[in-house]
């Protein structure tokens, strides 16, 4: 029977090992104030964490922002430890005052207001070109564990109960304003901190809160109450990866209090050591110079801006344009130049196979995602005429959907071309070490999943069957 794919005898596979090879990834900790290299604590299994929004309305532009870097961050990690080697967790806070609010001024349940704008949420993100997360966890499907975690913070001696709340006592945790690099002197100064006769310290926040027989609650130890904001992602992150993990990432508004508090509660019980090893802050998004909001009606949704007609891959592109730790100024004029540098982009690659991610995009977006730089490169890619690795580089970017290359007799998804790319490399890596054992293995394996290998003098040639299976490609992973 005819195969389904034929790779070219020029060995494309080879080119792109190469040049995934020679990729180092640095990335800025914003602990250490400082761009490191990255290691991960296991490359079988590469963590990432990023705040996700809080769901009582529908996400604005600058909620997209820390999608779209991290997934940019995702894509890269997926490209260099093999798909199956990253896990990807992003929350849902679905318990929250706003949430209580906006409850009580429409008079609908706070089942329907999160789900809804959860649904919502999904659907904005993906016409945005972001994958989704392996890990969408929500706030109140992990009650229990932020239940257990505030005990052990009790049991420990670094929370205290007052007034039917769990309150922790910062001045019990010694590395307290590390990451945002304040004193406690300066945080109190600088920060609208809740003061409230029950806490020894206004600096203290809050782990555990009563409810009124009207509000969200659950019953706990210290009675029906809910939690506070910032232990859900210390709940979440310890019961989806453990102790430790590798990137933990948000908006820099969330640095403090946020962060600051999550760290404090995860390394009281963790160690020092524990919780993210690198924490990455995006800047903001500002429209016309100004902070978003609403009275100043500049305040509005990607999807409103794909209802008028932008393409939610030119969107895309304006947040690519900006690196991730500059402000991002959002303005009309940027987004007319950026659809336009779309559409011509993909008029020239919408009949072309798909080539290889260029090296010099890939070594941009893995300097601590130089955006703007992968950027012009794609310029120079389509200037030189390399349509094909326009292209796939613009795949790896998240532009140019998925549809254009899936199901498709000529050319299979990028993700499949580059999970067999990372296999055969695993395979000349296994070849390299003399372990023949695991070698012999991913051979079995092609076969089994109906990928027909060739070593020939130009390199392998491959080709699928029919009756190519995906799936066990990925469990040989
Ligand atoms: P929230 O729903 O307010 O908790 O925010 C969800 C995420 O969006 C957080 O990571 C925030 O840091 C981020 N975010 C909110 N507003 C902006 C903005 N104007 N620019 C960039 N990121 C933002
Ligand atoms: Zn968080």
């Amino acid at each position: 029977s005819t195969p389904l794919y034929s790779s070219a005898a020029s060995d494309v596979y080879k080119r792109q090992a190469i040049a995934c090879e020679m990729i180092k990834i640095k990335l800025y900790n914003s602990k250490t104030r400082s761009k490191i290299d990255f290691y991960p604590l296991d490359k079988k299994n590469v963590m990432m964490y990023v705040c996700g929004p809080t769901v009582y309305e529908r996400a604005h532009i600058g909620n997209a922002r820390p999608v779209i870097v991290f997934d940019v961050l995702f894509r890269l990690l997926r490209y260099i430890y093999g798909s199956k080697h990253v896990s990807y967790a992003r929350n849902f806070t679905d318990v929250d005052d706003k949430i209580n609010a906006s409850a009580l001024k429409t008079g609908r349940s706070i089942k329907e207001i999160t789900d809804e704008t959860i649904n919502w949420f999904i659907s904005d993100m993906k016409a945005l070109g972001n994958l989704e997360p392996s890990y969408t966890p929500r706030a109140t499907e992990y009650i229990d564990q932020m239940i257990l975690m505030n005990k052990e913070l009790l049991a420990k001696g670094f929370a205290y109960e007052a007034e039917n709340h769990v309150i922790f006592e910062v001045q019990k945790y010694e590395g307290y304003g590390l990451l945002s690099g304040r004193s406690l002197e300066d945080m109190l100064a600088g920060a609208r901190v809740e003061v409230a006769p029950y806490k020894k310290n206004p600096m203290d926040f809050i782990l555990w809160k009563p409810s009124g027989s009207d509000e969200p609650g659950w019953e706990s130890p210290w009675g029906y109450g809910r939690p506070g904001w910032h232990i859900e992602c210390s709940a979440m992150s310890r019961d989806i990866f453990g102790a430790k993990f590798d990137i933990h990432g948000g908006g820099l508004d969330l640095a403090f209090p946020h962060h600051e508090n999550e760290i404090a509660q995860s390394c009281c019980l963790g160690g020092q050591e524990s919780f993210a090893q690198i924490w990455m802050h995006n800047e903001m998004l500002q429209v016309d110079g100004k902070k978003m909001s609403k009275s100043l009606n500049n305040f509005f949704s990607p999807k409103e801006l794909i209802d008028e007609g932008v393409s939610g891959e030119a969107l895309r592109l304006v947040y690519l344009s900006t690196h991730y730790r500059k402000p991002l100024d959002w303005t009309e004029q940027k987004v007319m130049a950026n659809q336009k540098t779309y559409n011509k982009w993909q008029q020239l690659v919408a009949n072309s196979e798909v080539g290889i991610v260029s090296g010099n995009v890939l070594n941009a977006i893995a300097d601590d995602l130089n955006t703007p730089l992968a950027i012009a490169e794609m310029h120079k890619l389509a200037k030189s005429g390399n349509i094909k690795d326009l292209k796939a580089s613009g795949i790896f970017l998240g532009l140019f959907g998925n549809s254009s290359n899936q199901n498709s007799k000529l050319t299979i998804s990028q993700d499949s071309q580059q999970l067999i790319e990372f296999l055969f490399k695993q395979r000349m890596d296994a070849r390299k070490r003399k372990d023949y054992a695991r070698a012999d293995e991913l051979r079995d394996g092609f076969i089994q999943a109906g990928l027909i290998i060739n070593d020939t003098k130009d390199g392998i040639v491959w080709e699928l069957s029919d009756d190519f299976d995906i799936k066990k490609l990925e469990d040989l992973q």
